[in-house]
């Protein structure tokens, strides 16, 4: 995609000030998915410095797997949606990670084994999401083939945990 259709992309993740909680400003992709040619130049630009070089990509709930799923679907590669704790009904892996307040978990099913896997999210904020998911993905005996979000908060640091992340706009 062009830089012209990309800032236009970009120019419609809504800022929400004090969402969900105080003193967070919320980036809402939604503004981003319900346009077409916003949708489409960001999953090319999302995937491009990995062509070829995956066959699955993983995403993890919620809007992981709204990427995730555009995503496989525009490269023809299987999807696999990374769930929060409980709704699996015979995982395979489960991680456990730290968040602001606690913690919580994510698990998975499946066996992984010579799969070369994209794992996307909309936004690496602390980088806490993603580094579970890799670690999930290698549980399952997958490689992780790269990382890519759609926003990189950059003033949170997430990239000191997942360096070779790929991200589409930073902010
Ligand atoms: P992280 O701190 O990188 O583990 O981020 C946790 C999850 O929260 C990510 O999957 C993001 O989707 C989401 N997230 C964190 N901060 C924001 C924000 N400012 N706006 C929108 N989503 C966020």
């Amino acid at each position: 995609p062009s830089p012209a259709a990309l800032a236009r992309a970009e120019s419609l993740i809504a800022l929400t000030p004090d969402f969900p909680t105080p003193g967070v400003l919320f980036r809402d992709v939604g503004p981003m998915l319900t346009d077409a040619d916003a949708l489409a130049d960001v999953m090319q630009a999302l995937a491009a410095p990995f062509e070829g070089a995956f066959d699955l990509v993983a995403g993890v709930e919620a809007r992981g797997f709204l990427f995730a799923g555009a995503l496989a679907a525009s490269a023809r590669t299987g999807l696999l949606p990374i769930r929060k704790a409980g709704k699996t009904p015979r995982p395979t892996a489960s991680v456990d990670y730290a968040l602001e307040y606690g913690t919580a978990t994510i698990e998975a099913a499946g066996d992984l084994t010579g799969r070369r896997v994209l794992l996307v999210d909309d936004v690496l904020a602390t980088g806490g999401t993603l580094v579970a998911a890799a670690a999930l993905i290698e549980q399952l005996g997958g490689e992780v083939a790269g990382v890519a979000v759609v926003l990189e908060l950059v003033a949170l640091s997430g990239r000191r945990r997942v360096p070779s992340a790929h991200a589409v706009f930073t902010a």
